[in-house]
């Protein structure tokens, strides 16, 4: 078909050059100490883009102690809060100026489609950034009432350095939910990128300190998880880590947080999101719906809606209008306009995607469109659609992260909550239904995060974002995560004059 030639074709010449491959520490672009580098890969030929220096425990040495100087003696904390907001402001300002150069990078590295980084996701990063910078000057403290005759005064202070380990699905909008709120709050940040995609966070990391970021106050190291990430999570000079990626990741970084210095963790991890059809949806609706929030971003997405739970009065027609869908949905280049689905990020995660596809061909689901690689070359999976799923299928168990539709079929609301809800993970949800008693019910019902009606993936700067269960701690984006990035101080004194 037309949209697999599309993959097969010559790869179109991304409109951007890689400008910095360096770490950045200290306000400065500089090698790793140990002078190592490492490729990073064209997910659509998996060609070489540039290599990158890759950091260590020694370079998160050196970022920490840049951060810790620039916390403990440099002027952003101590400057005006309306300065840091101006800061956020200005970089905002520049990534919209350089948004095409940052979104060419971003597809280029990532294998996202053009449509997506620059129609959407580095406009996201400007918003979030102006959203934080909104936040810097209002983020104040409290008096409470005590028995005594004293006053109490509660600061909210900056926590100090954080450690921020980020994953290669949304590179930049990860850079944005996890810088902006720390340095909203007045704190320096160490950065560790994920090795599938370095690039576009270096690049606005130049573009920080245009906007007046004082040095050492960002830094961005490049390199491995076990090497740079855990050298990061179990640094002494951390005061506290924000990582997003897997669920065992996850359980690493918490422990080396816990061995190290107690430093308090948040954590976006995995999920296995039900995407529940009721009975009275118009099927067509639902279907475009549940194909966008299992499809969306190659399906890379922690709450991809993976456990499409449909109603059986409507099986049937559900099943036969996925399988066009997923068929008539566009596979090529993510350059080229028009293209729905890129590559997806690199060998080790195609190959793992083909084996779980197996995965459900053996265990007896029907595979009803898709199974296998898309075009010859680079990462492309054809989008896949299996029915008649079964609850203790791996495929409906464990997260895919690839273009698979897992569709399932249910009778009653207390069935599909029950089920739903049998899951170590509770990230989000999605319920298609006119009813709003069904509706209500659900959302409630359901132990997980976030919950989408009649809608998918809405991600709004002020929405909260984390997980139920083991799809993490804490929360992200809007007010709630400022909390992760502030130290509260209670500061009590003796009322002496009765006067008052
Ligand atoms: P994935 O398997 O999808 O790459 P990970 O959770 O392993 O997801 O990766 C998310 C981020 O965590 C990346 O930046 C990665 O380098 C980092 N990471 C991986 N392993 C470790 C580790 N042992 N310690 C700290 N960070 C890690």
């Amino acid at each position: 078909s037309a949209a697999v030639a599309a993959a097969t074709e010559e790869p179109i010449q991304p409109p951007v050059d890689v400008k910095y491959t360096q770490l950045f520490i200290n306000g400065d672009f500089v090698d790793a100490a140990s002078g190592k580098t490492f490729p990073t890969v064209d997910p659509r030929t998996s060609e070489v883009i540039a290599r990158v220096a890759e950091g260590d425990s020694e370079d998160i040495d050196r970022a920490v102690a840049a951060a810790r100087r620039a916390f403990d003696e440099g002027p952003w904390p101590r400057m005006t809060a309306y300065e840091r907001c101006r800061v956020l402001l200005r970089f905002a300002d520049l990534i919209e100026q350089h948004a095409e150069e940052i979104a060419a990078l971003e597809t280029w590295d990532s294998g996202k489609t053009l449509e997506q980084t620059a129609g959407s996701e580095v406009p996201m990063v400007a918003r979030y950034m102006r959203y934080y910078a909104g936040w810097a000057d209002k983020i104040h403290g409290l008096v409470v009432p005590a028995d005594g005759p004293h006053h109490v005064q509660v600061l909210h202070e900056p926590i100090g350095v954080a450690g921020q380990i980020i994953p290669w699905n949304f590179p930049l909008l990860m850079f944005a939910w996890k810088v902006g709120p720390a340095l909203a709050c007045g704190n320096a940040v160490v950065l560790k990128t994920a090795e599938q995609t370095p690039l576009s966070a270096l690049f606005v990391a130049s573009l920080l300190q245009e906007a007046g970021l004082p040095e050492g106050v960002l830094n961005v190291v490049s390199g491995f998880g076990p090497t740079a990430g855990a050298a990061l999570s179990s640094h002494m000079g951390v005061d506290k880590l924000a990582f997003t990626g897997s669920t065992g990741t996850g359980k690493i970084v918490l422990e080396l947080a816990a061995r190290s210095n107690l430093k308090p963790v948040t954590l976006e991890l995995g999920g296995k999101s039900p995407f529940i059809v009721m009975d009275d949806a118009d099927v067509d609706q639902a279907v475009e719906l549940a194909h966008r929030a299992l499809f969306f971003n190659q399906g890379q997405c922690c709450c991809a809606g993976s456990r499409t739970f449909v109603h059986e009065s409507v099986y049937d027609e559900f099943v036969e209008k996925a399988k066009a869908r997923a068929l008539k949905r566009v596979v090529g280049d993510p350059f080229r306009s028009g293209v729905e689905q890129g590559p997806q990020i690199d060998g080790e995660q195609f190959k793992k995607i083909l084996r779980y596809v197996q995965s459900g061909v053996d265990s007896g689901a029907t595979l009803v469109a898709g199974g296998d690689r898309s075009g010859s070359r680079g990462f492309y999976i054809q989008p896949t659609v299996f029915a008649d799923v079964e609850d203790e299928m791996k495929i409906a168990q464990e997260e895919i992260f690839g273009p698979v539709q897992s569709i399932l079929r249910f009778s009653t609301v207390e069935e599909v909550v029950r089920r739903s809800n049998a899951s170590p993970y509770g990230l989000a949800a999605g319920v298609f239904t006119r009813r709003l008693d069904a509706a209500n019910t659900l959302a409630r019902a359901l132990k997980v995060g976030s919950v989408w009606l009649n809608c998918y993936d809405v991600f709004d700067a002020a929405i909260p974002f984390g997980g139920y269960k083991m799809s993490g701690v804490g929360r992200e984006k809007g007010a709630y995560s400022l909390r992760n990035y502030l130290q509260t101080k209670a500061v009590v004194s003796p009322i002496k004059d009765a006067a008052w």
